[in-house]
């Protein structure tokens, strides 16, 4: 009976979801917001080796239940920006509703607010604190907690679904965009929704409590941060285990692979501004030229990584952005580099951001310049760890359901995920997020074959094959959380 309500429900959610979009040319280019915290899940681990089916034909893969097929369509047409996930939010409360959890809304909206007013001076149109959290009491045992991030990136839909989007929307920051998911984060809604509806059909089979929660701005690192300041652990059920799961664009569909330990990246974001004295471009001598002193510090900033970081370790910087000046025959006198500085452990972060500071400085002082601006963005993603204990558990028990040959461990990866936040609190609670293969057995194949790159998450050609994605990514969360239930 509920699933009837509950597509009414989605069908009223979602009515107004298309509205406000001016009939969008199918923009070329890619727009990116420019909001200060980064938690993007762009690279997902290859899968080496032989995990999965070897062909499309021998994969035999399973499909997911018409109704949430239908879910996905209408969330991938209609995806929402990082604090805007308004009408996501509102499906994810009236599906946990309508299976009789306890449903509270507007989780964060405090945080985000003052968030809001403090990096970008005003609370833009629609943006807002958005997460859900519902609670299943089902007897004594286990608490658990499943997570769904829901917000969708500025990014033109190029997947050639019939049902793609055309959205266009402004970030938090005001940025106007086309807006797409392109990060996989509707399956994730989808199959935590189909999680939700298993776990109570299957309500006889275990016993403990269920928090399911539906977290909005993980793109920008900050969606979990406005949950957990806003009394994730307090005001509801205290979770003995947390977990998550996220679409591979690098894994075949019917496959889940996973890492234990540090799984994911520290992803910090570091701003730049070396100061020079402008002047006339012929009269070089008469100026500090912040372009030549820019250059040179982005040339020492690769020793961080290949003179003083351990080779056992890892770590990236990157120069993203390197601007200065206006015209050929000007000397500026400011140029500005933005950077992404990724690690695993503490201390190789400080070391990282110690380092930054000290070359830019050193630069600035060698040729004379005034001192530069280093900012480093305070609201960073940690880096995610799985927990090992909890991460056998819940593998076998995938194996057991999805069949062994389709589960794999992998290798870490150098994305962020803001997943991580959930467990850096002084709870300490044990959490894992895994991956769910969606990249079509078939075209996993060719890319294999050819050396084609498959399109990998946040691009603009990233088309889940959802219907097998889907569908595993429920079974394999319904089993793990079943497993853990068990626990008690
Ligand atoms: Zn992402
Ligand atoms: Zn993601």
């Amino acid at each position: 009976m509920f699933r009837t309500v509950a597509i009414s429900s989605l069908a009223l959610a979602l009515a107004a979801c298309g509205n406000g979009n001016d009939a969008p040319d199918t923009p070329q280019t890619l727009t990116s917001d420019t909001g200060a915290g980064t938690s993007e899940t762009t690279e997902t681990p290859a899968a080496p080796g032989e995990v999965g089916p070897a062909s499309a034909e021998a994969a035999n893969l399973p499909h997911a239940d018409a109704e949430l097929i239908e879910i996905y369509k209408q969330l991938h047409a209609n995806p929402e920006l990082s604090f805007k996930e308004a009408k996501s939010a509102a499906l994810m409360a009236s599906e946990l509703e309508n299976l009789g959890f306890d449903v509270t809304t507007g989780i964060g909206q405090d945080w985000v607010v003052a968030k809001a007013m403090k990096d970008v001076g005003a609370v833009k149109d629609g943006v807002g604190g958005h997460g859900v959290v519902g609670v299943l009491r089902n007897g004594d045992g286990p608490t658990l907690m499943i997570r769904a991030d829901m917000d969708a990136l500025p990014v033109p839909d190029q997947t050639g679904f019939p049902f793609a989007s055309e959205v266009r929307s402004t970030t938090w920051t005001g940025v106007e965009s086309p807006v797409m998911h392109a990060c996989g984060h509707d399956i994730h809604m989808t199959s935590w929704i189909g999680t939700a509806r298993a776990l109570v059909a299957r309500k006889d089979e275990w016993n403990g409590t269920l928090v399911m929660i539906a977290q909005p701005a993980e793109e920008i690192g900050l969606g979990a941060q406005a949950m957990l300041a806003d009394g994730l652990y307090s005001r509801f059920p205290q979770p003995d285990y947390n977990l998550a799961l996220h679409v591979s664009a690098s894994a075949p569909a019917g496959t889940v692979v996973y890492t234990k330990g540090y799984a994911m990246a520290n992803v910090d974001s570091v701003d730049i501004t070396v100061k020079g004295v402008g002047g006339h471009g012929a009269y070089p001598h008469t100026t500090r030229d912040p372009v030549l002193i820019g250059s040179h510090i982005v040339v020492a900033l690769q020793s961080l990584v290949s003179r003083n970081t351990n080779p056992q370790d890892s770590a990236v910087v990157t120069v993203g952005s390197f601007k200065a000046g206006a015209k050929h025959n000007i000397i500026s006198d400011e140029a500005t580099l933005l950077l992404t500085v990724r690690s695993y452990d503490d201390a190789t972060r400080k070391m990282l951001l110690d380092g930054i500071e000290r070359i830019a400085k050193a630069q600035a002082e060698a040729f004379g310049a005034p001192e530069p601006e280093i900012k480093v963005e305070q609201d960073y993603t940690p880096s995610l760890f799985n927990n090992a204990d909890l991460a056998d558990k819940a593998m076998t028990a995938i194996a057991n359901t999805i069949g062994k040959d389709n589960v794999k461990e992998v290798p870490p990866v150098m994305g962020g995920e803001d997943f991580s936040q959930f467990g850096r609190t002084d709870e300490n609670i044990p959490g894992l997020l895994f991956w769910v293969g969606a990249v079509e057995p078939a075209r996993y194949e060719a890319s294999k074959d050819s050396s084609l790159p498959l399109p990998s998450l946040h691009s603009p050609f990233f088309a889940p094959d959802y219907d097998p994605t889907i569908a595993t990514g429920v079974e394999a969360m319904t089993a793990a959380a079943l497993e853990l239930f068990k626990e008690g």
